[in-house]
Parts: structure tokens; C-alpha cells; sequence
């Protein structure tokens, strides 16, 4: 079992999402994020595929912090458009535009659609220095709603629809979003690998 944990993201709220799973399973895990290392830079995400982006992101961290590094890679797939936003779920309509905005794109696209079926697809990596990197991969199915709800979580999770919960990710409390999501799921698997 390591002792310390870098987590490799400079998106706060993905961060304080991976801190607080990881901190509840393991609580003695030394945890820190690229916030205590003013001098990572982060690097361009050229990959084609989200294991890619984040083995570019966990490898590059380990390079500048010299500890194990775990990094995330996200994004929203919509059936209906044709996989967008995808690998560019944070470029999307502008990578300093606004969610609310962001969402109101999605709908307005998705507007008198039924084919609503989405998806949040994530990938971790797990890098050290002269180690090889391991990568894992995990979704969480779901729907676009209709209308934005909630105040939980972040980025799309007012729009994605839980249909057997009845409400958004947005809907849910911090905890019971990590019981069904994306990352919850990925980082359970990466703990079983961490400590079998
Ligand atoms: P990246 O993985 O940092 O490239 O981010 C992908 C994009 O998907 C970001 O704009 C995030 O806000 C969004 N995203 C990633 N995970 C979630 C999530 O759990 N809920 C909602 N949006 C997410």
C-alpha cells in the first residue's frame, strides 16, 4: 500500500470529489492535489481516447511531484449527438463558457428528441516515476432531462437524468452521487487494485 497520493487535476470540484472518496476508504492515505504544487503546469490533453488523456496527465504529474499521481478524465457522450460532447465535454461551446450555457446548447440540440440516452465516461491512470501506469475505465448510464435541476455536484450533472433514482446527479447528496457514478465506480475499482 503507498503512503502518499497526488490527485492530478487542476478542476477543484473533480479534485474534492476524489479526495473525499479515496479519504473515506482510506483514511490514513497521505492525500494531496496539484493545488500543492504551484509549479505543475498541466498539460495539453492531445490524446484520442479519455485512458490517454489521463495517463498524459497522471504521467506528467509524477514527472514534476516525483510521487504516485492518480488523474481523471471525463466526458458526457449523448446518443443523439453522435457522442458529443465526448473527449471535448470541457471545451465544449467554449472551454470558458459558462455550464448553464453549456446545458442550454444540449437542450435547445436535444429539443423534441426522445432518443435522450447519455453517458458519463471516465477513465484514472495511476503513475510514478519509473513505474509502469496503470489505467482503469468506467460509465454511469444515464438520460438527458428535460430541464436542468439541482444544486450537487458539478459541470452537466443538473441535465443527467438517473432513471432509476428518479432525479439528476445534480439532485443527489455528495455521497449518494459517488454510490452510482462514473468516478465513484472507477475509484472503487482503483481501491480494490490500491488494496485487494
Ligand atoms: P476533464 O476530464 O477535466 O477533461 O473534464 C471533462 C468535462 O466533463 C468537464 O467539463 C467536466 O465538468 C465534465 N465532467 C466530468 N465529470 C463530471 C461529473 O461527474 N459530472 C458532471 N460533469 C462532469
Amino acid at each position: 500500500m503507498i503512503e502518499r497520493l497526488v490527485i492530478a487535476t487542476h478542476n477543484r470540484k473533480k479534485a474534492g470529489e476524489m479526495v473525499t472518496i479515496l479519504q473515506t476508504r482510506f483514511p490514513g492515505l497521505q492525500i494531496q492535489t496539484l493545488a500543492d504544487y504551484p509549479s505543475a503546469g498541466e498539460p495539453e490533453e492531445t490524446g484520442t481516447t479519455y485512458i490517454a488523456n489521463a495517463i498524459i496527465k497522471a504521467e506528467a504529474a509524477a514527472e514534476a511531484t516525483d510521487e504516485w499521481c492518480l488523474a481523471d478524465d471525463a466526458g458526457l457522450e449523448i446518443d443523439a449527438m453522435d457522442g458529443a460532447p465526448g473527449l471535448y465535454s470541457k471545451r465544449f461551446a467554449g472551454e470558458d463558457t459558462p455550464f448553464t450555457e453549456k446545458i442550454r446548447i444540449i437542450l435547445e440540440n436535444l429539443s423534441g428528441r426522445e432518443d435522450r440516452a447519455a453517458r458519463f465516461r471516465c477513465a484514472v491512470a495511476f503513475a510514478k516515476k519509473g513505474e509502469p501506469t496503470v489505467s482503469f475505465e468506467a460509465i454511469c448510464e444515464g438520460v438527458i432531462a428535460d430541464a436542468p435541476s439541482g444544486n450537487g455536484g458539478f459541470g452537466y450533472d443538473p441535465v443527467f437524468w438517473l432513471p432509476e433514482l428518479g432525479c439528476t446527479m445534480a439532485d443527489l447528496t455528495a455521497e449518494q452521487k459517488h454510490a452510482v457514478s462514473h468516478r465513484g465506480k472507477i475509484l472503487k475499482a482503483f481501491g480494490d487494485y490500491l488494496s485487494p
